[in-house]
């Protein structure tokens, strides 16, 4: 077989048998096949798309890259998350202790930010002491003990997408539906858990344009999963604007423990109890979602969804005093963006804004830059605000000046205010099962 010959098949629309797949994804692992082939067949697919069936093969090869866990608990069923991409989603966050105060065993493995979207295991990272890599058997003796453990995915698994992730991202190929589903449920189906809830994104800040785009990929991954025996629910919302009021690391945290102490904004604690309940009914801790709901709201309300989270931080050598006192560091420079009219607020675009954290400091511009953990966005407004002339919109956090002046210019460009209340829509619009 060779590279060429694949990269022509699909450049002209055919299909790629499970042989080629196989060939293509072995062969880029083991650096057989260089970028620059795999950058051309990468981009023919994202022309060229691939049948739910190259998808489902893709999936596969991916998956048995590396090493693949097999996750069991006497009575438990572990059930995972996996989002799309977003602007200020921090809820793996919250509904992770939120789950497994349900009983629910959580193992999960998260990723860094992408582009302009941010990445679970950067937000722990703000967290002083918090160990993002532990061992297998520490990972899985935590869950054993206290039902609870995120860390970053090792190298060992899934090892094809890490390779081929990196590369898309620089070969503008990321928004390709067969790649974003076989990335997504490589990793979930590697991961071991028997169920699995997908937050699917749509909007200006997610990969999916548009809500039937992401009808679309959630489809296919629900497909996929069940033909692998997963228990699969995928929810899609919209990600228009950024999720709660804070885009960055730190800032995140503080929101997370709002959420959890029950004082949470409406669209994020919309989001998070949707995707909770669903892990409540896949973990067969609740038979309807309207139950589901019930044990989650009387988690948060007694304390064990903020207790689980301690001890969680406490497990992986995080400060908790620091969470305590709510003092996780913020950059020393405070920029605040004020209203240049009266009005409503119309949108917050979350690419803008994602872009715009980013130059603060709290993404990666290259994939070797440092976060500065306490760079980010606090949205003091969101869309169908009213405002005056003159308010405060939103406080910009960073180290430099300079990138404030930067990051004030982008702030500009991402909000705007018209006349009209603007119709809002609910965040979450779509459950697919
Ligand atoms: N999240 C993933 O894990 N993979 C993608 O390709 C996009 C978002």
């Amino acid at each position: 077989m060779r590279m060429v010959e694949l990269i022509e098949k699909k450049k002209n629309g055919y299909p790629l048998t499970r042989e080629e797949i196989r060939f293509i994804v072995q062969g880029y692992v083991q650096g057989k096949i260089p970028d620059y082939q795999v950058s051309a067949w990468a981009m023919a697919v994202y022309f060229k798309g691939m049948t739910v069936q190259e998808t489902s093969e893709l999936t596969m090869a991916m998956a048995e890259s590396g090493d693949q866990l097999e996750l069991s608990l006497p009575g438990k069923v572990f059930v995972d998350k996996h989002s799309s991409g977003g602007v200020g989603d921090k809820t793996t966050l919250v509904i992770a202790p939120l789950v497994a105060a349900c009983g629910v065993p959580v193992a999960k493995m998260s990723g860094r930010g992408l582009g302009h979207t941010g990445g679970t295991i950067d937000k722990l990272s703000a967290i002083p002491g918090f160990r993002v890599e532990l061992g297998g058997q520490e990972f899985l003796q935590q869950v054993g003990r206290i039902g609870l453990a995120v860390i970053a995915q090792t190298g060992r698994m899934v090892p094809a997408d890490k390779k081929l992730y990196a590369l898309r991202d620089v070969t503008a190929t990321i928004d390709s539906i067969p790649m974003i589903a076989s990335s997504i449920m490589s990793k979930k189906i590697a991961a071991g858990a028997q169920g699995v809830v997908l937050d699917v994104k749509y909007g200006a800040g997610a990969f999916m344009a548009t809500l039937e785009e992401a009808e679309t990929l959630a489809k296919i991954m629900v497909g996929i999963g069940k033909n692998l025996g997963r228990d699969m629910v995928a929810v899609l919302s919209s990600m228009d604007q950024p999720l709660g009021r804070t885009v960055g690391n730190g800032i995140e945290v503080l929101e997370a423990i709002e959420c959890l102490q029950g004082k949470g904004p409406d669209d994020l604690m919309e989001v998070c109890l949707e995707l909770a309940s669903w892990m409540l009914v896949l973990g067969k801790k609740a038979a309807t979602i309207t139950e589901a709901g019930e044990i989650l709201k009387d988690t948060l309300q007694s304390g064990r969804a903020w207790e689980k989270f301690l001890a969680f931080v406490q497990a992986q050598g995080g400060d908790t005093a620091v969470l305590h006192a709510k003092n996780l560091p913020l950059a020393s420079e405070k920029i605040v963006y004020k209203a240049e009219r009266a009005g409503y607020i119309q949108h917050i675009d979350a690419r803008k804004i994602g872009l715009l954290a980013m130059v603060l400091g709290a993404g990666r511009e290259n994939k070797d830059s440092e976060i500065d953990f306490g760079a980010g966005v606090y949205l003091l407004k969101k869309a169908g605000d009213a405002v005056q002339a003159g308010e405060p919109l939103c406080m910009l956090y960073t180290s430099s000046a300079e990138k404030s002046s930067l990051g004030l210019a982008k702030a500009v460009e991402a909000i705007t205010i018209g006349e009209e209340k603007p119709l809002l829509k609910p965040t979450v619009s779509t459950v697919i099962r």
